[in-house]
C-alpha cells in the first residue's frame, strides 16, 4: 500500500543546527500553501490504497487542526483508505496546549512524533531550540490525556558540550515517560550550520569519538533493557510500534510526496517537487509542472537501494531473496570486499541473512561503500 508524505515547511524559529526546507512561519503564506497542498493531493488521486499519512517538516503541529483536518480529508477522498492508517504528526513541543492536541486528534492524527531532541535545558539552548526540558515533558503528559497512544520521541546524542552521563540522562527520562517509539540520532554539524559560530563563540566542543560510540552503544543497551526494540540504526519501539510510514522507505514501499520539496517513489520512478515554497504554490495554481527531476530506477539502482535500506535495518538482508528478485548473487559480487568486516565482527554473514552488528552500525556508512559501484 502508498504512503503518503506531506512537507510542512514552517517553522517559529529556525535551530543552528537545521538543514531541512523549511522557512520563517507566515500566516498568509502558510494558507495558500495548504490551498495549493489540496489542489496537489487531489490532483494525484486515483483511488489506489494507502495505509499511512506522514506529516513532517518544519513544524507540521504550527497548522490549525483544522487545516490538518482538511488535508487528511483530501488524502482520504483521494485514495481507499485503509481502516487502520497510521496518521504521523511531527511536533515541536512549545506548539502544543491540550485544546490543540484534541484538534488534531479530533482530525484524525493517531501518532505524534515529538521533537525533542534532549531534556537538558543548556543542550537545548546551545541548540537554539524554542521548548524546555519541563515543556518536552508536559507536552508527552497532555498527548496521554488527549488519548495519544503511539507518540514518538526524537533525541540527539553527541551534542556541544554533552558528556556521556548527561546523554544517558536524556535517555533516561525517555525511558521514564515510556513513549512506544523513540528515535536517537547523532548531530551532524554541516559545513555551514549556524552552530559552527555558536560553537567557536562559546568554545563549546563535542566529546571525542570513542564518547560518540559509547553514547550510540549504551543508550541502545538501556532501550533493550527499557523493553524496546531496535529494528533500524537510529529508530527503536515497543513491539508492533514500529513508524509503519517509515518502513516503506526502507522496505522497497511505495510513497506520495505532497508540498514543497517532497519526494514520492512508485512503480519504478522516483520525482521530487519543487522546493521553493512559493514556486511551488505558484505552479500549482497556474496548473503547471511541481515535480522535477524525474528518472526511471533501472534494475541496478533499484538493487542497490534494497542493499542500502535492507542493511539499515535490525533484520538485515536476505540475500537468497535479493538473489531472487534481482538475480545477482550478492556474495559473489561483493563477498571479498564483505569479508574484512565480517571478520572484524561488524558485519555478520550466516551464508543467507546479511546484517550489521549494533557497532558495525556506526560504520554503515564505510561498509555500505562496498555496493557504490
Ligand atoms: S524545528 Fe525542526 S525543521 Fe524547524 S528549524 Fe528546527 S530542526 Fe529545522
Amino acid at each position: 500500500m502508498l504512503g503518503l508524505y506531506v512537507h510542512i515547511p514552517f517553522c517559529s524559529a529556525i535551530c543552528n543546527y537545521c538543514n531541512f526546507n523549511r522557512g520563517l512561519f507566515n500566516a498568509e503564506l502558510k494558507e495558500r500553501y495548504i490551498g495549493a497542498l489540496m489542489i496537489e493531493i487531489r490532483r494525484t488521486a486515483d483511488g489506489s490504497p494507502a495505509d499511512t499519512i506522514f506529516f513532517g517538516g518544519g513544524t507540521p503541529s504550527l497548522l490549525e487542526p483544522s487545516e490538518v483536518a482538511a488535508v487528511i480529508k483530501t488524502c482520504q477522498q483521494s485514495r481507499s483508505f485503509d481502516r487502520n492508517a497510521e496518521i504521523t504528526l511531527e511536533a515541536n513541543p512549545e506548539t502544543l496546549t491540550p485544546e490543540r492536541l484534541a484538534g488534531f486528534r479530533a482530525a484524525g492524527v493517531n501518532r505524534l512524533s515529538y521533537g525533542v531532541q534532549s531534556f537538558r535545558d543548556n543542550e537545548l539552548q546551545r541548540l537554539s531550540r524554542m521548548h524546555s526540558a519541563t515543556k518536552a515533558v508536559d507536552a508527552f503528559a497532555m498527548a496521554r490525556a488527549e488519548g495519544f497512544d503511539n507518540i514518538s520521541l526524537d533525541l540527539m546524542m553527541w551534542l556541544p558540550q554533552q558528556t556521556v552521563a548527561q546523554w544517558l540522562e536524556s535517555v533516561d527520562t525517555l525511558i521514564a515517560l515510556g513513549p512506544e517509539h523513540a528515535s536517537l540520532y547523532m548531530l551532524e554539524i554541516y559545513p555551514n550550520a549556524p552552530l559552527r559560530d555558536a560553537m567557536a563563540r562559546g568554545r563549546w566542543s563535542v566529546a571525542p569519538e570513542d564518547d560518540a560510540v559509547e553514547m550510540y552503544l549504551s543508550s541502545l543497551d538501556r532501550m533493550d533493557r527499557a523493553g524496546y526494540v531496535q529494528y533500524e540504526i537510529s529508530n527503536v519501539a515497543r513491539p508492533g510500534r514500529y513508524s509503519r510510514h517509515n518502513l516503506k522507505y526502507w522496505t522497497d514501499g511505495e510513497w506520495l510526496g505532497f508540498g514543497c520539496g517532497a519526494h514520492s517513489t512508485r512503480a519504478g520512478r522516483r520525482w521530487k517537487n519543487l522546493s521553493a515554497t512559493e514556486e511551488y504554490i505558484s505552479a500549482v495554481a497556474a496548473g503547471g509542472q511541481v515535480t522535477t527531476e524525474h528518472r526511471a530506477l533501472s534494475a541496478e539502482d533499484q538493487l542497490e537501494e534494497a542493499l542500502f535500506t535492507g542493511l539499515r535495518l535490525n533484520t538485515g538482508l536476505d540475500l537468497r531473496a535479493v538473489r531472487d528478485r534481482y538475480g545477482v548473487d550478492i556474495w559473489s559480487r561483493y563477498g571479498e570486499k564483505l569479508q574484512p568486516f565480517v571478520d572484524q565482527g561488524v558485519l555478520l554473514y550466516d551464508g543467507r541473512m546479511l546484517r550489521l552488528s549494533r557497532a558495525g552500525m556506526l560504520l554503515a556508512h564505510e561498509i555500505m561503500a562496498v555496493f557504490i559501484r
